[in-house]
């Protein structure tokens, strides 16, 4: 049966003036005090009442790039908890958008003017998730996800599932309905524990037959694959930006401005933090655009935000000292939040990566490169 609320197929579109305007106010009011630890709901329902889950599907222009940069960073900046789970729904929402045909397209529009939200689980608990064809019952999953965010609060699951011969295929799961598979009872964490990350139970679900979003690989297809985590550095970037404002804060309302030490630490993280804005932008245009150097870009930024933010942190609580690590402090939470939202995939082997291309591939002669 149909659900009533998706009754109305009229894609939204993108519609920055309005948008903006409307997020700065949230921004503003979320911005004031620290959120709860808990799964942000009520910020994520403001969100979607504005359009916020329907902006960001078709990535038309360099405009719309710095339209969904600017959100990243604003949320990031508010509430990092927040901020993972729009960066997750805006890649499933273009992961279906790109992958899936043309019935699989309308029914996501349907979805977003309905205001659902939606997640990539792409990490494994255990052996992982697999693909299992019964002669009688059809397709069903066996197994499950580990950092889940948002599992038992989200609607819709944009999974990736092992077929027989071990590649992995995108599976779309509507998983509003059955919350108990979720188990969050793990994900006892210093930061980031707003967006209940913990394991998802898919034994034995049924498969609707339109629930394979493209074809076997799709999902690790370059260079969206990579590239596409210049969303998450952004969201990093919002949350040190933020950091770095509520320490400039401290030192105007403490008198210490007139220290040159605390004048000359602040100057170095400012400096490292907008360096880091600059790659982050860069990346973004490169990513969407799809240029040759798009993924070395995305994979050094993640080190040059990791970096600017470690330094902001660490600068943070040597200037503001213990008043920094009290409860209500926002610098306290953005610390924590941000300390384990840094810890994404193989870092190290990020900034490798990036590093042997630009040995391997001759960009030194061009002077666009700069
Ligand atoms: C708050 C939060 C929310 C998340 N939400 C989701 C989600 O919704 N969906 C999802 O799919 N995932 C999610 N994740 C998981 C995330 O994408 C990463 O997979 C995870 O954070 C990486 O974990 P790790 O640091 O343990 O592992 P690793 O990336 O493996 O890194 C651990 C360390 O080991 C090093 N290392 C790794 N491999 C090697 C090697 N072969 N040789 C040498 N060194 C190595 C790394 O460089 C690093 O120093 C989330 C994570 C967090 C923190």
């Amino acid at each position: 049966m149909t659900d009533p609320d998706l009754r109305d197929p009229a894609p939204r579109h993108r519609d920055d003036g309005g948008f903006q305007e409307a997020l700065d106010r949230l921004i503003h009011e979320w911005d004031r005090s620290n959120p709860p630890e808990a799964f942000p709901a009520g910020p994520l329902a403001s969100l979607a009442a504005i359009g916020g889950l329907d902006q960001f599907v078709v990535l038309t222009d360099e405009a719309a790039v710095d339209a969904l940069a600017d959100a990243l960073t604003a949320i990031g900046g508010a509430d990092l908890s927040l901020g993972r789970v729009f960066e997750g729904h805006v890649n499933a929402v273009q992961l279906v958008h790109t992958y899936g045909d043309d019935a699989q397209r309308a029914a996501l529009h349907r979805h977003l003017a309905a205001g659902r939200c939606f997640g990539v689980w792409n990490t494994d608990h255990a052996d992982g998730v697999r693909l299992v064809t019964h002669e009688r019952s059809g397709l069903r999953l066996a197994g499950a996800k580990s950092f889940a965010t948002g599992g038992g609060h989200i609607d819709r699951a944009l999974i990736t599932a092992r077929r027989d011969d071990g590649i992995k295929q995108l599976v779309l799961v509507d998983i509003g309905a059955t919350p108990d598979r979720a188990d969050n009872r793990g994900w006892r964490v210093r930061g980031m524990k707003g967006t209940v990350s913990g394991r998802f139970d898919f034994e034995d679900v049924a498969l609707a037959p339109d629930a394979l979003i493209g074809g076997p690989g799709d999902y690790e297809r370059e260079p969206m694959f990579t590239a596409g985590a210049w969303r998450f550095a952004c969201v990093q970037q919002g949350a040190a930006q933020a950091l770095l404002r509520h320490w400039r804060d401290h030192l105007v309302q403490t008198g210490k401005r007139d220290d040159p030490v605390q004048r000359l630490r602040f100057g170095h993280s400012v400096a490292a933090t907008r360096s880091a804005a600059q790659w982050v932008r860069r990346a973004a245009k490169a990513a969407e655009a799809r240029t040759a150097d798009a993924i070395p870009l995305v994979l050094m930024t993640r080190g040059i935000v990791e970096d600017a933010a470690l330094a902001t942190m660490e600068g943070a609580a040597r200037a503001v000292g213990t008043a920094s690590f009290f409860e209500d402090s926002r610098i306290d939470r953005i610390t924590r939040d941000l300390g384990l939202y840094l810890r994404q995939p193989v870092p190290d082997q990020a900034r490798d990566r990036a590093a042997a291309a630009w040995i391997d591939h001759d960009h030194w002669g061009e002077r666009g490169w700069w």
